[in-house]
């Protein structure tokens, strides 16, 4: 993989060839101030209002919308994405990843959070323009195929493109491009197919531990009552308990408005151990305070 900056030089000077035996310099990684990101996206929060680039942390980038993440991972032997979007942002996400200087044939694998069509959405087209193939939880699969949730999920009935699913993942598996490793963490609260994602990001020696936390809410349809289904039930307090249990020094959610991402920015203090450590409690109350509101409800 080349960088256009490299590409552009070769085509000039052949600056970019090298001696067989030499090792390619690592290309540096794209300038992408989160200054950019907080003027362009200040008031705004639509799922496809469009946002430029921003680095997060070594080599992870947002490349997604105000409204919602969409993350790019760097490595010289390719890129993974990490969720789209909607069907229409998908453009807006492609246009970014070439901000940065790549190609979209550079994307190696397309990996989400959950099968709504809010994440979703863009990944067939995504998967047409970059060629690269997608991971999923067996979870997953099955929604990601048919282009729509899933019949226990209790969430609205939107359809979305369907995916083709190249790889099925369990619990733990991981995606690698070069060094790069993701791992999948299966948390299924917010919808039966949920994944979370963690890796490492480094800046010289100094590592961190990005968690890709996927949705936390409980919500449903308004005739739905959570109690009526104690099997779903147990599920969803499984996957909140291993979203609290995810490795974490950076949390970013698929809502970025769901861990105050904009207000970390913001500050300067991204990387925060009081949001990834409040985030899944925060989500347990909420679903507790929902299943005693359930008992007051008629059947
Ligand atoms: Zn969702």
């Amino acid at each position: 993989m080349r960088s256009t900056a490299c590409a552009a030089a070769l085509a000039l000077t052949a600056a970019c060839a090298l001696p067989a035996d030499a090792q390619p310099p690592a290309a540096p990684l794209p300038d992408a101030p989160v200054s950019a990101f907080l003027d362009q996206c200040e008031g705004k929060e639509e799922w496809n209002d469009p946002a430029p680039p921003f680095h997060i942390y070594g080599n992870t980038y947002g490349v997604g919308t105000c409204g919602l993440n969409a993350l790019l991972v760097i490595d010289p032997e390719g890129l993974v994405l990490v969720d789209v979007g909607t069907q229409e942002g998908a453009k807006l996400v492609a246009d970014n990843i070439r901000r940065l200087g790549f190609q979209l044939s550079d994307v190696k694998w397309i990996v989400a959070s959950h099968e709504h069509w809010d994440h979703v959405g863009g990944v067939a087209e995504m998967q047409q323009l970059t060629g690269a193939k997608v991971a999923a939880l067996a979870s997953a699969k099955d929604a990601f195929e048919k282009g729509r949730h899933n019949p226990i999920d209790p969430q609205g009935d939107a359809e979305f493109p369907k995916i083709r699913v190249d790889r099925v993942l369990n619990d733990g598996d991981t995606v690698s491009v070069g060094a790069n490793v993701l791992t999948v963490h299966a948390t299924p609260a917010h919808s039966p197919g949920s994944s979370s994602w963690t890796w490492q990001s480094c800046e010289g020696k100094a590592c961190k531990t990005i968690a890709y936390a996927d949705s936390a809410t409980t919500i449903s349809s308004d005739d739905y009552r959570f109690s009526d289904h104690p099997d779903y039930v147990a599920n969803v307090w499984r996957g909140l308990d291993a979203i609290a249990a995810l490795p974490c020094d950076i949390l970013i959610t698929p809502h970025p408005s769901a861990s105050a991402m904009g207000e970390r920015l913001a500050s300067g203090k991204l990387e925060d151990k009081a949001t990834c450590r409040s985030y899944a409690p925060d989500a347990k109350a909420r679903f507790a305070k929902r299943l005693e509101s359930e008992k007051n409800k008629p059947e």
